[in-house]
């Protein structure tokens, strides 16, 4: 396996590939992986001939009370896991070559990016969308890999990437949990054991919201109220940012809850803003 760290590089090897007919899958990451970023990987393998994994740190999606500083950096043994996980090439850009001093130039994605995590991170979209479509450009890639447990993000980026006519097959694959459900984030690792436990409960609230549509409750309103029940039971001291039910295309909020619906939370346990989503 290649590790690249220069822009020009990573073109010039992408552009090789290219002209040796090779298709190339792209996983983004922001590092410090586990298995679910692996499970991308592993899905990356099967569609394309390379598979290329990026790991930044993307400094223009995180607000200015965020983690970016502290966010859980380990590129030695990420490095590893992509070698095992069948990754070709590894693309470690630096944030200055990036983001050079000059840098002005924002893709944003309007409506899809307004709602949801859009209100609470105002900036965090445009930044996830400038910086992939840099990386599309770096890489050009015929597949690109997202995770579902960032479900708007995934919408967002296939919008831009229907937008601005990328070549590129858009696959979303679905979130990997812990054995008790949490979904996997490299942000569990800031909680201590009773902290986790604690983090359980945006799963415990999905898993209620889908059991009472399944038994027929419809109406959002009583859902979120038992959600609501769940979440303090499990986690007493944490703040609910929002609890969302959408349609599952357009993220349009709904008030009847139907099989197409999609459940989209974001909660703080211990200061860890946790978001997770089900499919009802
Ligand atoms: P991140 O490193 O958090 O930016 O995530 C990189 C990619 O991995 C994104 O497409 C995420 O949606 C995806 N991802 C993160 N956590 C999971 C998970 N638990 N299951 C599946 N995909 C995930």
């Amino acid at each position: 396996m290649q590790t690249i760290r220069s822009i020009t590089k990573m073109q010039k090897a992408s552009r090789q590939l290219a002209a040796r007919s090779k298709t190339i899958a792209l996983v983004p990451t922001m590092g410090n992986l586990h298995e679910g970023h692996l499970s991308l990987i592993r899905c990356a393998r099967k569609t394309a001939d390379v598979v290329i994994v990026t790991i930044f740190v993307n400094p223009k999606q995180f607000g200015p009370k965020e983690d970016y500083k502290k966010y859980p950096r380990d590129e030695k043994n990420d490095i590893a896991k992509i070698k095992k996980a069948g990754g070709d090439i590894v693309f470690i850009p630096k944030a200055t070559q990036i983001y050079p001093d000059d840098f002005q130039t924002y893709v944003t994605v309007e409506k899809l990016s307004q709602t949801l995590e859009g209100k609470s991170r105002p900036e965090h979209f445009r930044g996830v969308t400038t910086v992939v479509a840099k990386l599309f450009n770096i890489t050009r890639p015929d597949v690109a890999i997202f995770g579902a447990k960032d479900f708007q993000q995934s919408k967002v980026l296939k919008q831009m990437t229907k937008d601005l006519g990328y070549p590129i097959k858009f696959v979303i694959a679905p979130t990997v949990r812990e054995k008790d459900g949490l979904a996997m984030s490299s942000r569990n690792r800031y909680f201590t054991v009773e902290q986790r436990h604690q983090a359980c409960c945006l799963y415990y609230a999905l898993r209620t919201a889908r059991e009472m549509v399944k038994s027929g409750i419809k109406d959002v309103r009583t859902i979120k109220s038992e959600m609501r029940a769940v979440i303090k039971a499990t986690s007493p001291k944490c703040k609910i940012d929002y609890i969302a039910f959408t349609e599952f295309d357009s993220l349009k909020p709904v008030s009847k809850a139907s099989k197409s619906t999609i459940c989209s939370l974001a909660v703080c346990v211990h200061n860890v803003r946790l978001i997770d989503n089900m499919r009802l």
